[in-house]
């Protein structure tokens, strides 16, 4: 089969790797068992890690070289991604792929200076603050509220599902500054310290056990300076923030693939030449096929990306796509395992560690995380299709 990738990003790759095998094993370990068990929320030995990568040069790969990248192309990007991935090691999502390439197109110059290489050295890690509760698919609905005070806003508001928000240092704020009815023509963007008085930030711990929060925004005074584009032109900020997130969602499914076929093999179940065995073959073979098209879907977006394009229709198939089949795959995997499938991750008893027992807890939330699949389904018809709302 003709390799999709060309020899530049193949020998990229191989830098890569040989890069990764060399780090220290004591580190990695440490760092994939704190991401195998939240991957939403980086902590302690994800930020040495990614400081290490940072201080490596290996942060901001398509990042242009002024600031600090490796000015390659957003395809060679999104390998990296999907090898720390498939590692299990942090790849500083939301951060590094999505906030970032929007500051080096849309931020102050000012902004660039104070973020850009300090993302790049793994200093920063930025929460998203665009959904509330009143305000989620509808987003153009938001109500946190920024007045202009002098050089400052003052905002007031609640956000909600701000994932990261406990670690982030800092958020990245979707707030109301034009009037209520404005809707998407009267927000504007903000960068906020999480430290800055007037935050609270309160748990919320989802079906598979992550962590997202609330937070609570009282009179929090926020530098004018610290806004991304014009008054009331946040919303390409947060389009163009949103449409890099969805590209790179697609690795999951193959790693929890991975664990359905090691408890196959551990039960010996690929060896037995009974009908279930024919049938569990058949299904892992289908999987794997749907599995390669995930990726594809994403390696498709990164493509246009390279191009100078924006993927909106393909980063919203992705994300459909992604998102169900990891549902699919722990689904199919504990019909198969039985009765002891719905062992509770964490438990000594939990076949193949109880992982596709939790996947199958968590994906469900995905048909929201990231923009609900409905939403995906008119993009793709107004975007892709041409099609009338
Ligand atoms: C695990 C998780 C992490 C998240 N992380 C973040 C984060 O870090 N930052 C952040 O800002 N947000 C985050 N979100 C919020 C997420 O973006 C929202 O949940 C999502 O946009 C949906 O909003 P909602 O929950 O208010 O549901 P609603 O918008 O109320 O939707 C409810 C249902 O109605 C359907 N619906 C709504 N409008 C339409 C329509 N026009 N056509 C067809 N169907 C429609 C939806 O598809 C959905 O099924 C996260 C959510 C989850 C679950």
């Amino acid at each position: 089969m003709k390799s999709l990738l060309t020899q530049d990003e193949w020998s990229f790759l191989a830098d890569l790797r040989a890069y990764l095998d060399g780090l220290d094993p004591a580190l990695i370990e440490a760092t994939r068992r704190e991401n195998i068990e939240d991957p939403m929320q980086p902590r302690e030995h994800g930020r040495q890690f990614l400081r290490r990568l940072g201080a490596d040069g290996w942060l901001g790969v398509s990042w242009p070289r002024e600031y600090g990248g490796q000015g390659r192309s957003a395809l060679e990007h999104w390998l990296f991604a999907e090898e720390l991935y498939n590692r299990r090691l942090p790849n500083g999502l939301l951060t590094l792929n999505s906030i970032g390439p929007v500051l080096v197109r849309l931020g102050s110059d000012l902004q660039k200076q104070q973020y850009l290489l300090r993302i790049l050295a793994g200093e920063l890690e930025f929460a998203i603050g665009y959904s509330e509760p009143d305000a989620g698919s509808d987003l153009a609905s938001l109500r946190t509220k920024a007045v202009r005070d002098g050089d400052e806003y003052v905002v007031n508001g609640q956000k909600i599902w701000t994932t990261g928000a406990s670690v982030a240092t800092h958020l990245w704020l979707a707030v109301r500054t034009g009037t209520p009815e404005s809707r998407h023509r009267g927000v504007s963007l903000l960068i906020t310290p999480m430290d800055a008085p007037g935050i609270t930030i309160r748990p919320i711990i989802t079906q598979g056990g992550e962590r997202t929060n609330a937070v609570f925004l009282d009179d929090v005074r926020i530098p004018a300076e610290q806004r991304v584009g014009e008054e009331n032109a946040g919303w390409a900020a947060i389009t163009a923030a949103l449409n890099f997130e969805r590209m790179f969602y697609h690795n999951e499914p193959r790693w929890e693939l991975r664990q359905l076929v090691h408890w196959a093999d551990d039960a010996g179940l690929f060896e037995e030449e009974t009908a279930q065995a024919h049938e569990l073959r058949t299904v892992v073979g289908e999987l794997a096929v749907d599995v390669e098209i995930c990726r594809l879907f994403a390696q498709r977006g990164a493509r246009i990306l390279a191009a100078g394009r924006v993927p909106y229709a393909e980063a919203s198939a992705n994300k459909i796509w992604w998102g169900e089949l990891r549902q699919r795959i722990c689904d199919t995997g504990l019909d198969l395992i039985g009765e002891d499938g719905t062992i509770a991750y964490g438990s000594p008893y939990a076949p193949g560690d109880g992982h596709l027992e939790r996947g199958l807890r968590s994906s469900p939330v995905w048909r929201f995380g990231g923009g609900t699949n409905e939403i995906q389904l008119d993009i793709i018809a107004t975007r892709g299709l041409g099609m009338e709302k």
